[in-house]
Parts: C-alpha cells; structure tokens; sequence
C-alpha cells in the first residue's frame, strides 16, 4: 500500500552551489500545495544526527531564490558514514515524524540519500554543484552561475590586461571536471585552455601568443581548470612570461565563484528540479536524483548514476555492472559517449575560434 506523506525534510550538504535556495523554495512549496508539512534540516546530514530540524512555512522560504549559499546551511559529515551516525538521523527521522527526505547537493550527498532509502528512508536528490560533475545529468544547479561570475571576473581583467598589455591566468574551480573552464574560456576569448581531460600543447600556446603580440594584440587570457594543481597554473604564468616576453599575472578567484546571485537559468533550473523531487517523493518513489537530459527534467536510479559517473570518469570497480542488465550497460556507455563528445567538440571550438 503507497505511504502516505505527512511531513519530509529537505537538506543541502556538501558543497553549497548558487541556486540551492530556488530548489529548496519550489520543495517546500509544492509540498505545502499538496498539505504535507515540511522541515528543514540544517547543515546536511549532521542536522539530522544533531537534531537540527526547523518547521518551514511558505512565508520561510519566499523570495529566497534570489540568495546564493544555502539558507539551511551546509556542511560535511564523516559521522554519517558510519552505521552508528546513520542510526541517529534514522532516529531524528522518527522522532520527528520525517517520511521522507530531498537531498541537495553532489554524489557524496546522492550516497547518504541512498544509505538512508534502503533503511526505510524514502529520499530523492536534487543536483547542487558548481562542478557540473553529475554524470547522469547534462546540467546541475549551480553551474551556470559560476560560469557567469568566472565570465564577468575575466572581462574585468581583460579591461586592465589590454591597458597593461598583460596576459591573465585566471585558474577556476571544478574540481576534478574542466566544464567551467571549458565554457568561460570560450565566452572570455581566451587563448589557452587548460584542462585535465586533455593534453595541455604548452609550445603551442606560446607560438601563439608571440604571433598574436606581433600583429598587435595586446591583452591575452589563459584560463586553466584547478583540477591541474595550483602548481601547473603558477609554473604556467612565469613560463609565458620566460617564453614569450609578455607580463602575466596569475589570478584564482576561488569561492567567489561559488556565492553571488544565481542566475535565471540555475533559478528556474533548480525550481523546476525540487518541484519534480516533491512530485516523486510524494507518489512514493525512492532512491532517485533529479536530472536533466536532453533538455527535459526527469530522473535516475541512484545507485545506477553513480556507476555511470564512475564509468565515465574510468574508475570503474570490478563487479560495478554486475547487477545492471546489458541494455543498462549499453545505455550508460552511450550517455558516456555522448558527454565526452560535447567535451571534444567545445575543446575544437575553443582552440578553432581563437584570434
Ligand atoms: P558532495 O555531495 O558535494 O559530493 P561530499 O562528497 O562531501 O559532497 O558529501 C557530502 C556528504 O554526504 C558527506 O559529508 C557525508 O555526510 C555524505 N556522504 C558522502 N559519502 C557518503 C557515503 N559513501 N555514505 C553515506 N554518506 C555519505
């Protein structure tokens, strides 16, 4: 017989990405029109091992989409990760009458929300990262508005690089994904684009730099994704000025790129993601993250978008694909495809359309 939802909790954990107040506004509201009561659990999963739980009215959580952070703050929680830590927020869940849960946040958040479902937590996740590193999903909250805030710090430099005849290394967060880099680099008509996925042609970029200094170019910016290491960035800087003769400086604008207004796409990307998550958490599903493919929102088996994040990122286990039929297989390895030739192809832009 399907459950019937009184109250569900909703949470941010991990790292907090601009957008995650739209998705939490459009959970609770949604589940307020549908007369479920709804809470709010601060600080990730630790809220919910320490009992940090706040009742939200629609009054709460009005406006509040046009806020970066979180406003039910986040956090890491290693203790969750243990049996011991896992039973306590079972126990909070109990104690406070929580059906079911919507988990915002990355994969390490999607792991929690599965450990909890299979305890007899019902939990849906909502991607909340800047990275853009969810594997199932084209997009995720929080991702275009970094972009934009690395667009808009680079124009910025741009104006003084060009009065200084300068070049700018501007190294941008990600994590282990170059997606944000990739992307601004094209928007910021930078001449060099270093990321991890790809082979780095450093000779390459200096010819071109001298060429282009030659016929009269005066600024230059090289955008570098921090999944090299701040050590590649910096030793990069002072090469090009050793080998092409042009000043440069090196800029990381680091959490900067993680606060700020989001944008209307994270808004409304993230309004219509927590609006799906109420929808499922409600009909009784379990164990999904909300995703968006193809330009439609719709959702995916934990379990199954985290092996398909592995794959893509080879790091595959034995026995990953064990429990997943040959049709599923074949269908991860087309997603894996598919993903990783949108990378080739904006890498042959950026480099094709450069002057
Ligand atoms: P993100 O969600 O952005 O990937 P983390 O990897 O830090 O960020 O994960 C966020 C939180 O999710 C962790 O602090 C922990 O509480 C929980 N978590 C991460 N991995 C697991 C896991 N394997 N099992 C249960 N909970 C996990």
């Amino acid at each position: 017989m399907e459950k019937k939802f009184r109250k569900i909790g909703i949470l941010t954990s991990g790292g907090d990405a601009p957008g995650m107040n739209a998705a939490i506004k459009s959970v609770t509201c949604a589940a307020i029109n549908r007369g479920v009561e709804v809470v709010g659990i601060l600080g990730g999963y630790s809220g919910l091992i320490n009992d940090k739980i706040r009742p939200l009215t629609k009054n709460d959580v009005c406006d509040i989409e046009a806020r970066g952070g979180t406003f039910l703050y986040s956090d890491r929680c290693d203790e969750f990760k243990y049996e011991e830590g896992m039973q306590k927020a079972i126990a909070t869940c109990k104690r406070h009458n929580i059906d079911g849960i919507v988990a915002i946040g990355g994969d390490g958040t999607f792991r929690g929300a599965t450990d909890l479902s299979i305890r007899g937590i019902p939990c849906i996740g909502v991607t909340g990262t800047i990275d853009n590193d969810i594997t199932a999903s084209d997009i995720t909250v929080g991702y275009d508005t970094a972009m934009n805030t690395v667009m808009h710090i680079g124009d910025s430099l741009r104006d003084t690089c060009e009065s200084h005849a300068r070049c700018m290394v501007i190294e941008v967060m990600g994590r282990n994904a170059g997606y944000i880099a990739i992307e601004t680099g094209l928007a910021l008509n930078a001449i060099g684009v270093a990321v991890q996925e790809k082979e780095f042609d450093k000779e390459a970029l200096f010819a071109k730099m001298t060429h282009a200094r030659k016929n009269g170019r005066r600024s230059f910016t090289v955008v570098v994704a921090e999944g090299l290491g701040g050590a590649f960035s910096e030793g990069l800087t002072k090469e090009i000025e050793e080998r092409t003769g042009i000043e440069a400086r090196f800029v990381r604008p680091g959490h900067i790129v993680r606060g700020g207004i989001p944008t209307l796409a994270d808004r409304n990307f993230a309004s219509k993601c927590g609006f799906k998550a109420a929808e499922l958490l409600l009909q009784g599903v379990s164990d999904v993250v909300v995703i968006s493919r193809h330009d439609k929102i719709t959702s995916m088996e934990i379990k199954y978008a985290l092996i398909l994040d592995r794959m893509y990122k080879g790091k595959l286990k034995d026995g990953d694909l064990d429990n997943f039929t040959d049709e599923q297989i074949a269908e991860m390895k087309a997603i894996c495809k598919e993903r990783a030739e949108y990378f080739d192809d904006m890498y042959e832009i950026v480099n094709g359309v450069g002057c």
